[in-house]
């Protein structure tokens, strides 16, 4: 009997670990707590050009060869992202597109305390702004990039790719099909930041 236990056990462990781009609220849990201790913190309306000034989060450029932001989903003042989350993209990008000879749409990035109250306000899956989950976008670590227009083949590429990325400690992804079809990632970088 309790072998068959620990069978069904392990069985549906495989099963869940199945899908390592599943989204949960534990992650988001640590996530934030792996920022924290990174000393990674989050911006909002107030403080946001205090951040833009001293570089501490970078432009990312509106349209390259391999990726651009979609106009219509990422305003101005929030084409912005830390330095290493915009290293992460333009690498991603350039590797996927001398695959598939496609740029990858990138549909949010940089979000603040404010703008992300704003968003759940109008969309029920959106993570909160404040809390032990609320959403990484508010830290300027993580980016979206849609899957929407992917072929099949894109869209293994895109999530083989993020999984080997999950396994170096690199990155946390997460594939959303629900409201907004995109992979939803998470840069971490590998050194505690200053205080
Ligand atoms: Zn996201």
């Amino acid at each position: 009997m309790l072998k068959l236990i620990t069978g069904i056990l392990f069985l549906t462990l495989i099963a869940y670990g199945a899908n390592p781009l599943a989204g949960n609220r534990r992650r988001l849990i640590d996530s934030n707590e792996r920022a924290d201790a990174l000393n990674i913190s989050q911006i909002s309306d107030e403080n946001i050009s205090y951040f833009k000034r001293h570089d501490l989060v970078v432009k990312i450029p509106d349209k390259t060869a391999s990726f651009y932001l979609d106009p219509g989903h990422v305003l101005k003042q929030f084409r912005y992202a830390r330095p290493w989350t915009v290293a992460y993209l333009i690498e991603l990008a350039s590797e996927y597109y001398a695959q598939f000879n496609k740029p990858l749409r990138v549909t949010s990035a940089l979000r603040t305390v404010q703008h992300q109250r704003r968003l759940m306000r109008r969309n029920r899956n959106a993570s909160p702004a404040k809390g032990s989950w609320a959403s990484l976008h508010v830290r300027g670590i993580s980016i979206d990039i849609s899957h929407k227009n992917m072929s099949r083949k894109q869209k293994s590429w895109m999530r083989k790719r993020l999984t080997s990325d999950m396994q170096t400690g690199l990155i946390d992804a997460i594939e959303e099909t629900r409201g907004s079809a995109c992979f939803h990632i998470v840069v971490f970088p590998e050194d505690r930041l200053p205080e």
